[in-house]
Order: C-alpha cells, then sequence, then structure tokens
C-alpha cells in the first residue's frame, strides 16, 4: 500500500466517508495515521462474568447464547443477547441495534467491553463496546485492551476510525521515515511506523506518550527546520544598507518629546540602531501591549533612515490606522525636516508621484503594489504594524529588492508568548515593551455574572452621561472567523440594545462585512463623538484610538483568551478618564479564569496563562492569535520545543544529505490561521 494514496483507496472508505475524513484534514492515507487519539479507554482488564461488581470498567469474553429483540410496551425496542464463560453468564443490553440479531450468531467468541451496570437487578453490560474473537485475524482493537478513543467529528466515530486505523497498521505498507537516524538513535526514539502504532493501539499508557513524545518532535522539529530556512534566506540574500547613527541629532529628538522614553522603548531603540548600523537587514519584531509607545520607537528608526538619505515605508492594516501613523509621525519627525507622506488608495497620480519621494511614507500595505514604490532600491527601512502573521509575507516580497535588502520593523501588540517566539518566529529578532508609560491608567476590569446585567446596563448609561464619553459593546462570539452567523448575531443585539437598553442614546454597528470606506466612515463619526455607543464584532481592528471612549464592554467573555480580552480592553484608557471593561458571561459563577484579567495588566502574562489553560479544541489557546496550530506537540512543551530547535540548528547546513527532509523543508508552507 502506498501512503501517500488517497484514503479513497481504502477498504470501506467510499466517498462519502472520504468527503467527512477531507474535512479533518485527512486527505491521505499517512494522514489518517497522523490522526491521533485524543485519549485511551482502559478495556485491558478481562474478568470472569462470575463476580463482576457495578461501576466496574471490564471486558467480558464468552460465547453468545443468544440475541433476540424485544419490544417494549411503549412501542420501544431493545436487543438482549447473554454471553457465557467458564464461570458464569451476563446479560447484554443494546438499544435500537436491530441489526444485531443478525449480525451476531450463536456460538461465536465474542469480547464485549464497558462498564458493568445493571438489568432486571442483576449485573448487566449495557451498550458495550464489542467485536467478535477471531484468533486467524488480527487482535483485538476495540476491546480488551487500550482503546483508542478519537476526536469525533463530521460522523466518524472512533470506532470506525479505529477501524480504518487497524487495517492500515496491519497492512505491509512502506514509510520513509525523514528523521534522521542520527536524532533517533540517541534520543532513543521508537522509528516511525512503530511510533504509529504505540501511539494508536498501545501495550500500555507508557509506550502510548513514547510515541506521541517522537511524533510530537517530528512536528516541532520539521517546523524548526523550516524557520531556519527561512532565516537563512534572509541572512544570505543581499547585504543591507549599513546606517550610520548620528548620535546628536538622535539625541536633539529625543528631547524634543513631550514625554520621556520608558526603558523598555529605550532598549528597543538601542536594539534597532545596532540592527541598522549592520550590513545584515534587520528582521526585528517590536512586541508591546496596545498603548505602550511603539509608534514613537518606530519614528526614531526613520528619523535614522532618514538621516542616512534613504525612505521609511511604513505600513499599517487599515487607511484610518495609516491616517492616524501619518498625523503622529508628522508631528514627531517634521520638526526635524523629514517630510511625512500619505498614501491613499484615491490619490491623484501626480500627487502620489511626488509623495513617493517622501523619506517617509505611510500607507496600507497595498504599498508594497505600488509601481516604483514597492522594490524601491532607495528604501532603507520598512515599518510593518499589526500586521498579521508578523509581516512574513512583506518580508518575502523585499527578498526580491535589489541591490540591498532593506531593513525590516515588525510591530504588533500581539503579546507572544515565549516559546512560540523560540519556535514559530524562531527567525525574528524580538524586542519587548513589557511596561506601559506611567501616566496610564490601568483600565478598571470587572466580571460580570448574568444576574447583575441590568444593573450594569444602568451603570453603563449614567458613566456614559456623567462624562460626555462612548462605549464600545462586542458582541457575543459566535465563530473563530467572521461569518453571515456572526454578523447576524451582531445586528440582532445591535437591535436589542437600540430599542430596549439603550434607546435614548446613539447606537452604531460595526462588522466585517461593512465595506472598508464605510467602516473608516463609521470610526471617525465615532470619534468625532457622532454616537454614544459602537456595537462591534469582535473581528474588528485593533490600533485606532478613541481617548474619548472610557468603557468597553465584551460579551460571552469567556470563549475569548484573556490575552484576546486584554487586547479588546486596549481599545479604551487612551483618554484622560478613568477607563472600564465590563466582561459580561452567560454563566454563573463566572469562570474563575476571567479572574485574573481583574489583577493582570500585561498581556504577555495573560497569554502565558492562556497557554496553560488550552481548553478542547484550543478555542481560547493560540488560535485567537493567529498563531499556526500545532497538531501534535503544544507551545507548552518548552524541553521539547529547545531540543527540537538544538538538533534543527545542527542538522540545517546538512541537508543536503537529508533528501526526504530536505523536501519538507521545501514543500512546507507555514498555514494560515485566521486571526481576529
Ligand atoms: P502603540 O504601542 O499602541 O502603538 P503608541 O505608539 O500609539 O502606542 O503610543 C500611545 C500613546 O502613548 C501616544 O499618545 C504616545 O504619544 C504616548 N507615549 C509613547 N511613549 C510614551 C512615554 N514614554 N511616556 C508617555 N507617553 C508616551
Ligand atoms: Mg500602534
Amino acid at each position: 500500500m502506498d501512503i501517500h494514496s488517497s484514503v479513497i483507496t481504502l477498504p470501506s472508505v467510499g466517498p462519502s466517508y472520504a468527503k467527512r475524513l477531507e474535512k479533518l484534514g485527512i486527505l491521505t492515507v499517512l494522514d489518517l495515521l497522523y490522526h491521533l487519539p485524543a485519549r485511551y479507554e482502559d478495556y485491558s482488564l478481562v474478568s470472569p462474568i462470575f463476580g463482576l461488581q457495578r461501576g466496574e470498567t471490564v471486558t467480558v469474553q464468552g460465547t453468545l447464547d443468544s440475541v433476540k429483540t424485544v419490544y417494549t410496551r411503549r412501542g420501544k425496542q431493545f436487543q438482549e443477547a447473554h454471553v457465557t464463560d467458564s464461570t458464569g453468564s451476563i446479560s447484554i443490553i443494546w438499544f435500537n441495534q436491530p441489526f444485531l440479531t443478525k449480525s451476531l450468531k450463536p456460538g461465536v467468541h465474542i469480547s464485549l467491553s464497558g462498564k458493568v451496570d445493571e438489568w432486571n437487578k442483576k449485573p448487566a453490560l449495557i451498550s458495550p463496546d464489542y467485536e467478535l474473537i477471531q484468533p486467524s485475524v488480527q487482535s483485538l482493537i476495540h476491546t480488551g485492551r487500550l482503546v483508542p478513543v478519537y476526536p469525533e467529528t463530521y460522523g466518524l466515530s472512533s470506532k470506525w476510525l479505529r477501524s480504518r486505523i487497524s487495517s492500515v497498521l496491519h497492512s505491509d505498507f512502506q514509510i520513509i521515515d525523514p528523521l534522521p537516524q542520527e536524532i533517533v538513535t540517541r534520543e532513543s526514539f521508537p522509528d516511525l511506523i512503530n511510533s504509529f502504532k504505540a501511539v494508536h493501539f498501545p501495550d500500555s499508557l507508557a509506550s502510548a506518550q513514547n510515541a506521541r513524545q517522537r511524533l510530537a518532535f517530528d512536528e516541532l522539529f520539521y517546523l524548526s527546520l523550516t524557520i531556519e530556512n527561512r532565516k537563512h534566506s534572509w541572512k544570505i540574500h543581499k547585504s543591507a544598507h549599513q546606517m550610520h547613527i548620528d548620535y546628536s541629532k538622535l539625541d536633539r529628538f529625543f528631547g524634543s518629546l513631550p514625554f520621556t522614553l520608558t526603558p523598555d522603548q529605550k532598549t528597543a531603540i538601542d536594539h534597532i540602531l545596532t540592527d541598522l548600523s549592520q550590513n545584515i537587514a534587520m528582521n526585528r519584531i517590536l512586541e508591546g501591549d496596545v498603548g505602550s509607545g511603539k509608534t514613537v520607537v518606530a519614528a526614531a528608526a526613520a528619523l535614522v533612515t532618514g538621516l542616512n538619505n534613504k525612505k521609511t515605508l511604513f505600513m499599517a492594516p487599515t487607511q484610518i490606522l495609516s491616517t492616524q501613523h501619518h498625523h503622529t509621525l508628522t508631528q514627531l519627525l517634521k520638526p526635524h525636516g523629514m517630510d511625512v507622506g500619505l498614501v491613499t488608495s484615491g490619490l491623484r497620480k501626480d500627487i502620489k508621484k511626488s509623495i513617493i519621494n517622501f523619506p517617509v511614507i505611510v500607507g496600507t500595505h497595498a504599498l508594497l503594489h505600488q509601481k516604483h514604490l514597492g522594490l524601491d532600491p532607495d528604501i532603507g527601512l520598512v515599518v510593518i504594524d499589526e500586521q498579521h502573521r508578523f509581516g512574513v509575507e512583506q518580508r518575502s516580497h523585499f527578498l526580491k529588492s535589489k541591490p540591498h535588502v532593506p531593513h525590516v520593523l515588525t510591530m504588533t501588540a500581539t503579546p507572544i508568548p515565549r516559546t512560540v517566539a523560540l519556535t514559530l518566529y524562531g527567525d525574528l529578532d524580538l524586542s519587548q515593551i513589557k511596561t506601559l508609560p506611567q501616566y496610564r491608567k490601568k483600565v478598571t476590569t470587572w466580571v460580570v455574572p448574568p444576574e447583575k446585567r441590568d444593573k450594569a446596563y444602568l451603570w453603563i448609561r449614567k458613566t456614559l452621561q456623567e462624562n460626555k464619553s462612548q462605549a464600545f459593546i462586542i458582541c457575543p462570539f459566535i465563530e473563530p472567523s467572521e461569518s453571515m452567523a456572526t454578523v447576524k448575531s451582531a445586528t440582532t443585539e445591535f437591535n436589542r440594545l437600540s430599542r430596549e437598553i439603550f434607546p435614548d442614546l446613539k447606537l452604531a454597528l460595526l462588522h466585517g462585512k461593512i465595506k472598508p470606506a464605510d467602516k473608516d466612515r463609521l470610526m471617525q463619526d465615532f470619534k468625532a463623538g457622532e454616537y454614544d455607543i459602537l456595537v462591534a464584532t469582535p473581528v474588528v481592528e485593533v490600533g485606532i484610538d478613541i481617548p474619548t471612549a472610557n468603557i468597553i464592554l465584551i460579551e460571552d467573555a469567556d470563549k475569548f483568551g484573556l490575552a484576546s480580552l486584554h487586547q479588546l480592553r486596549g481599545r479604551v484608557g487612551r483618554g484622560n478618564l478613568q477607563s472600564f471593561c465590563l466582561l459580561f458571561t452567560q454563566t454563573s459563577p463566572p469562570p474563575q479564569r476571567l479572574k485574573a484579567l481583574e489583577y493582570t495588566h500585561s498581556g504577555i502574562t495573560l497569554a502565558e496563562i492562556d497557554l496553560k489553560t488550552r481548553g478542547p479544541g484550543d478555542i481560547y489557546g493560540t488560535a485567537q492569535h493567529g498563531f499556526w496550530q500545532l497538531k501534535i506537540a503544544t507551545y507548552q512543551d518548552l524541553g521539547l520545543i529547545e531540543k527540537s530547535k538544538s538538533w534543527a540548528s545542527k542538522i540545517y547546513p546538512l541537508l543536503d544529505k537529508y533528501p526526504a527532509l530536505r523536501q519538507i523543508v521545501q514543500s512546507a508552507t507555514i498555514p494560515k490561521v485566521e486571526p481576529n
């Protein structure tokens, strides 16, 4: 059997099952092997029938004496069987499975696993898992052992998956293990085939764990190699503009600021100046909470670049953010003789032409595709603000520039936990601004249980009126992406709030299906004070400054990661008013986890807590940050991450010796996880 062929080549897999598998991302036989159990049911205890105790989880093996369908007076049916071993006999009950009377013939040897219950006051197995014992064929897979339980979705039962996976593992399939033998030996890993066997049908939990560890290592190791490759292609390409640093001019710039820089801002600037004075292009990420003051750090870098007669491209994700940056950067840089230009989509050609000669050019990421600009050899520095995936696409774009590669600074308010930084962004140098400027007031945060909802609404109205301020209301979280369902529910919530709760206030609705231009206008109007409350879906952009907004209410807060909530709350507290964040939940009492937001105001701390409290489906772990989701390994496992990284840096220079590995690296795409 070819492990890379489609699952449809497997016995018992037709087009309809193939489709369901596809929804799980399982296309090939190999993908199926990589669909690992979520847990194991321990059915390994095979018990004599005599003396079974209610509540025990057991396996019973014996001869099927009889099986029949019984109809109840209420018109329901169940199947009753009797199984006997050398010690006694027990009743087996299934509900609504009439086919059993045909598929199970009296006299067969059968193995059954489940919890001992009671039927007519006697011990019985109710709806147990079962399979026939056929010594000629393969060993037991559904009973009498540690039985794999798979994440069940899309009409694929664990039993069905188990049978398919077992038949692959029992076939004589071939597989090339891309992991260098040296690593397998040194780390005492099982080989790949045995890892699959042990992870699906383990003899012991320890061997399952061991196999899973090896597969998790594989995942991290291949990822680390890919990142190693990304780093390499950035470094080896061409040299960058090596800049001269004029410290006296910089000091004048710092002296002209209306505030003193925080220690973290100073450190970040030092890092950047060191990078700029090298002929290897900077590839740095500046991470800091909303409001931590990243812009001025970038401005210092732009100033240095301008003094070296090179241009700075400054890209923001939306028009409104780039307008805001244009304004801020002009204030900062113009007094030092540096013009800042803003490129917008509707600009007249001749004006655009003159703007692209400015030393600092601000715009959206569409700037990249501007004629004469995208690969302008005079660009010395590119600043990418709040871009999803931290500017990976933009960086690969600039790899094409000749003869120099610009220095690249990516900025983000997304907190990146250390293990994620190591794995996924191991090719980037990291600077962090961990403390907010002193004057900033912390956003007072309350977790609000359902019974206090009405009171909270009253309080919001009063506070808005007293302060002449504004509020954001973030709608319930429906799906990770902005689907029609999200829009619909936001609209419903908007209508409810407008009619029933705040009929006397002016409300506006913002969601992802609104056209960008309308969205910008709406935000401008909100900023201008034309609305009291902006009702928005959870997906609306971060970054926009509304100093008069001092309340944010977040619905269904328990559906978010703490770090995401923290980012949302960063939308208030940008002015002089004391600001508030109200976290609504529908559960009472609200989950304890949310309390962390009441006492912690550090995004990175919250992101680390998120990682530790990962829930099923990872809804508030990594998915919401737009980090690539690991399938087998976890970002919690620092030890394994470090191990995989150290092997990757050792093996990467020797990649040509390992064709299978090289192919993995070359074909690897780090798939997108849609961030919100
Ligand atoms: P972000 O990191 O979210 O991009 P900004 O750069 O927009 O933050 O800064 C937020 C606000 O804080 C701006 O008004 C900026 O002028 C101000 N700011 C930046 N650094 C300091 C500082 N060291 N002390 C006081 N205010 C500062
Ligand atoms: Mg910013």
